[in-house]
C-alpha cells in the first residue's frame, strides 16, 4: 500500500490524502483549497482533473475544506462511493449547495464588474450527483470501502457528524496495517458536541496540526474562557453603541456562539441584544442538529428534554434574504451580527465589513482561523487601509481575536490524544497545519518518543 499527500500538506485547506491498496485508489477527504480568490480557483480546477480511477472516498466531515472538491470529481469520471456519517451527508448537502450558489454569484460579479468570463467550479446539479454517490454509516460501524480494506468512523467532536477514520488493510501475503486519520480533531468540553473518541492503535497515523504549536490559553475551562471573551466583545460594542460583527463558520461555530450568547444573557452577564444570524444555512444546520440529536452531548439532551432551546429564541433572528441582510446595516444602535466567514474573502460578511470597518464604534471579533493572504488575516494583523469590493477602507473598528472558539484540539490536546499510539505507530504524518504549526507538532511528537514523525510536502509518498 501507499499513502500520498495530495492536499493540506504543510497547509490547512484542501484536505485530501490518497491511500492506494492493491492498485485501488481511496481518498481520505476531498477538500477545497481556500484562500485568495483567483489562486483558489486555479488550484481547485487543477485538482478536479484527478477524479478518474478513484475507487472510493472516506469523508471525515462536511466542512468545505474537506468536502468542497467532491462535486467536481463527478465530471472528471468519479463513479465510486463517498462514505460518511449520516449527519455529515446532511451537512455536506447544505454546505456544498451553498458553495455552489456562492460560486454562481461570484462568477456573475466578475462578469459584471471586471468583465471576466469564468466558469463556476461546480453547480447545484454537480452537488446532487455527488450526494447520490454517498453512503452513510453510523459511528463505530465497520464497512468495506474496497477489497482488503475495512474502515469505521469514530466521533471526532469537531462539528456534528465529524469523524476520525480508522482503516484496517489486509493485503494478500502481507501483515495487516492499521491507519488512523484524525480528520479535524475537536476539543473536550465544548457545548452541544460529544468529546472526541479515543484514537485506537495504528501503524500509520495522519494527524491534523492546525494548532500543533500553540495552546488555547483557556486552561482547564475552555467554555468559561470563551464565554468571558465573548462577553467582553459584546459589552465593548454595547458601550460604544456600534455593531458587533462576528465572522464565523455557519455550521458549528455559529451554534456555539448562539449557545453561549443565550447562556450569558440568562446569567445576566450581557444585555439582551438582538442577534442576527445572517446565513440561510443556519436554519438548516439547526434542523440537522435536531435530526441528529442522538449524537449530541448529555447536557444538550437534558436541555432539549426540558424544552429549553439552547440556540433559538425571540431575540435571535435568522436572516434569509439578501435584502434583509442589507437592512441590518441601516438599523441604529448595537446589535450582534454573526455572518459566514469565508475568511472574509466572500459571502455576506464582506458587505457588513464594508459598512462597519471604518466605524470606531464597531467591534469585529474573529473566532476562527484566518488563512494567510486572506482579507480576514490582514484585518486581524492590523493592516489599514484594506481593499474590499473594489474600494479602500480605513480600519477604525476595534478588532479582537477570541482564540478558544476553535473547534480544533490544541498542541497539548493533540499530544494527549496521540500518546496511546506511541509504541505502535511506525509512521506519523503531520498534516493540516501551516509549516510552523506542523513542524512544532513533529518536534513535540519526537520529544514524546514517537519514531520519526514527519510533516510531508505536497505529493510526498509513503510506501509500506
Ligand atoms: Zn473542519
Amino acid at each position: 500500500m501507499q499513502v500520498r499527500f495530495l492536499g493540506a500538506a504543510r497547509e490547512v485547506t484542501g484536505s485530501c490524502h490518497e491511500v492506494t491498496v492493491e492498485g485501488r485508489r481511496l481518498l481520505l477527504d476531498c477538500g477545497m483549497w481556500q484562500g485568495a480568490r483567483d489562486e483558489a480557483r486555479e488550484k481547485n480546477r487543477a485538482f478536479a482533473l484527478r477524479g478518474k480511477n478513484i475507487h472510493a472516498i472516506l469523508l471525515s466531515h462536511a466542512h468545505i475544506d474537506h468536502s468542497g472538491n467532491l462535486p467536481q470529481l463527478v465530471d472528471s469520471g468519479f463513479r465510486g462511493t463517498v462514505w460518511c456519517t449520516p449527519a455529515t451527508r446532511d451537512l455536506a448537502r447544505v454546505l456544498l449547495l451553498d458553495s455552489a450558489s456562492i460560486a454562481a454569484r461570484d462568477v456573475a460579479y466578475l462578469k459584471k464588474r471586471e468583465r471576466r468570463a469564468v466558469e463556476p467550479l461546480f453547480t447545484e446539479s454537480d452537488v446532487e450527483r455527488i450526494l447520490a454517490a454517498m453512503k452513510v454509516v453510523p459511528y463505530g460501524t465497520w464497512f468495506e470501502p474496497a477489497p482488503h480494506v475495512r474502515a469505521r468512523f469514530e466521533d471526532a467532536g469537531h462539528i456534528i457528524g465529524s469523524a476520525s477514520v480508522h482503516m484496517e488493510i489486509d493485503e494478500p501475503g502481507r501483515e495487516r496495517k492499521r491507519l488512523t486519520f484524525t480528520g479535524d480533531f475537536g476539543r473536550r468540553g465544548l457545548p452541544l458536541l460529544r468529546d472526541p473518541a479515543p484514537l485506537p492503535p495504528a501503524e500509520i497515523v495522519l494527524t491534523e496540526s492546525t494548532y500543533g504549536g500553540r495552546c488555547h490559553d483557556d486552561g482547564v475551562d475552555p467554555c468559561g474562557a470563551m464565554k468571558t471573551a465573548l462577553a467582553e466583545a459584546v459589552r465593548s460594542a454595547e458601550q460604544s453603541g456600534g455593531k458587533l460583527i462576528i465572522p464565523a463558520f455557519s455550521v458549528g461555530r455559529t451554534q456555539t456562539l448562539l449557545y453561549f450568547l443565550n447562556e450569558l444573557a440568562d446569567e445576566g452577564r450581557i444585555p439582551r441584544l438582538h442577534v442576527f444570524v445572517d446565513s440561510p444555512l443556519s436554519t438548516e444546520a439547526t434542523v440537522i442538529m435536531r435530526r441528529h440529536a442522538d449524537i449530541l452531548d448529555a447536557e444538550t439532551h437534558a436541555k432539549l428534554a426540558r424544552a429549553a432551546d439552547p440556540l433559538l429564541n425571540d431575540r435571535v433572528h435568522l436572516v434569509e434574504s439578501v435584502e434583509q441582510s442589507k437592512r441590518i446595516n441601516d438599523m441604529p444602535g448595537t446589535a450582534i451580527i454573526i455572518a459566514p466567514s469565508g475568511m472574509c474573502e466572500f459571502g455576506r460578511v464582506v458587505h457588513h465589513l464594508k459598512h462597519h470597518l471604518h466605524d470606531p464604534r464597531a467591534v469585529v471579533a474573529f473566532v476562527g482561523y484566518q488563512g494567510v493572504h486572506t482579507l480576514g488575516r490582514r484585518i486581524l494583523e492590523g493592516v489599514t487601509p484594506v481593499r474590499l469590493l473594489g474600494t479602500s477602507i480605513d480600519v477604525r473598528a476595534r478588532v479582537v481575536k477570541m482564540n478558544g472558539f476553535s473547534a480544533h484540539a490544541d498542541r497539548r490536546e493533540l499530544l494527549e490524544a496521540l500518546d496511546p499510539l506511541k509504541g505502535v505507530a511506525e509512521h506519523v504524518c503531520v498534516v493540516h497545519g501551516e509549516p510552523d504549526q506542523a513542524d512544532a507538532l513533529v518536534a513535540g511528537l519526537r520529544e514524546a518518543g514517537f519514531r520519526s514523525p514527519v510533516a510531508p510536502e505536497p505529493n510526498d509518498v509513503i510506501e509500506l
